[in-house]
């Protein structure tokens, strides 16, 4: 991993996601600006869309090389599959986490080569391990005898990293615990078996939880990892060599002490290991705030004091990260579109609002007790940070197509 990355659009104008495909200089605070000319260029029929801003990814890419240039990152596709940003992050030098035979599938058609994909899945379907021998993806978790039976079976030349379960959620909004990653007790019994099968352990696995806020969790999963690499020593094993540290991670301010907890306990349980080869899994870091969502107001009711709005996207769409993800979504009206009263919106008085999605589910519903302005119906609502388990995970509900939101590309300098 280099320790900073290219700064120009011109360094990834190339990346076969963006082929052809047209990327908007953006100019300082020059997102409402792009948003305004598709909705005036392109939207008579008003469908959500999305703004994919290539200079934060980048930006991100760096900040990332810059705190932690010893992990190398292998972006969790599952997280957003979007082409483009897929594209982006390869051509930075992104490494990828695939989850299943598709996902292997979009990261090779980018020309990636497969010996930068980990099939990250404890538990792969039969028909998946096969494709991955097929397609030369060598590398894949496991926690279970079963999962080791299969691999030997179909894939018997794969390297494999033991998933332990993490000591602590690290307060995870989505822990991941409860499913995957063997407990102290199985990790023995599992080394045997891979042992007896001749199968290859490379190394340790773990995630901490993705949306994680307490960051002493790595420092914890650090230290089990080590009792592993141990363990297998003890057991004759061929030394074990890769420690996958997970996803987890956010974009946030929070980002420099998560990565200094990592730095810390990597120096504390593996100093002086320079064949020691060490990988993480960010899904979140890169895409929650890449993407920004434009939706329109497509009707409006009025109760005394409530104002309630209806919008074209919603629970079962791209705001099912409500839901899966726990996360909290923010809106604003877009300037100069918005019937506020001003060009801004800024000032207006604001009334207590909900926000519905377009289903005809009640549960379909963005946001409560919001403040907006007066709005209308035909005006926007931009929601901020919307790249993180969103589109990836919608429906198609009731005939609304989230995989057909169009995603647009903009580029801000990186800072
Ligand atoms: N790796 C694995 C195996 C995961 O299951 C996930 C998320 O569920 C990730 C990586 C990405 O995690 P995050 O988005 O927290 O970085």
């Amino acid at each position: 991993m280099p320790s900073s990355c290219p700064k120009t659009l011109q360094a990834i104008s190339g990346a076969p996601g963006l082929r052809g495909e047209k990327v908007t200089a953006l100019s300082k605070d020059g997102l409402t600006a792009f948003i305004q000319s598709i909705i005036s260029t392109k939207f008579e029929t008003k469908e959500p869309f999305y703004v994919l801003d290539l200079g934060v990814v980048m930006a991100l890419f760096d900040k990332w090389a810059r705190n932690l240039p010893m992990a190398q990152p292998f972006y969790a596709v599952k997280c957003n599959p979007n082409p483009a940003f897929l594209g982006t992050l390869a051509a930075l030098g992104s490494s990828f986490d695939c989850a299943s035979k598709a996902e292997i599938d979009s990261v090779l058609s980018l020309g990636v080569s497969p010996d930068r994909i980990i099939f990250a899945n404890p538990c792969k379907a039969e028909s998946h391990i096969k494709y991955a021998a097929t397609v030369g993806v060598n590398l894949t978790t496991f926690d279970s005898k079963e999962e080791l039976e299969k691999i030997k079976k179909w894939h018997p030349k794969c390297s494999l990293l033991i998933r332990v379960k993490a000591p602590d959620d690290g307060g995870a909004r989505c822990p991941l615990g409860p499913k995957y990653g063997a407990l102290p007790e199985e990790v023995i019994p599992l080394l045997q078996a891979a042992q007896a099968a001749g199968l290859n352990v490379k190394g340790v696995s773990f995630h901490i939880g993705s949306g994680a806020m307490q960051f002493q969790a790595y420092r914890e999963a650090i230290a089990e990892a080590k009792t592993v690499f141990e363990t297998a020593a003890a057991l004759g094993m061929p030394k074990l060599r890769v420690l996958n540290i997970g996803g987890g991670f956010t974009a946030g301010p929070q980002f420099a002490e998560a990565a200094s907890a990592v730095k810390s306990a990597l120096q504390a349980y593996f100093p002086n290991e320079p064949d020691l080869t060490v990988i993480a899994e960010p899904g979140r870091f890169f895409a929650e705030t890449a993407f920004t969502l434009a939706t329109n107001i497509i009707g409006k009711r009025v109760r005394g004091d409530l104002r309630e709005y209806w919008i074209n996207d919603g629970i079962y769409g791209s705001m099912n990260c409500i839901l899966y993800d726990h996360a909290v979504v923010t809106c604003t009206p877009l300037a100069g579109t918005s019937s506020c009263g001003n060009p801004t919106c800024k000032g207006a008085k604001t009334h207590n609002s909900t926000v519905f999605g377009p289903t005809c589910d009640a549960l379909d519903t963005v946001l409560k007790d919001y403040p907006l302005p007066e709005l209308q119906v035909n005006d926007w609502l931009v929601f901020p940070n919307m790249g993180a388990y969103t589109a990836a995970a919608g429906s198609n509900f009731n005939g609304f197509n989230t995989s057909a939101i169009l995603t647009y590309l903009a580029y801000s300098n990186p800072v």
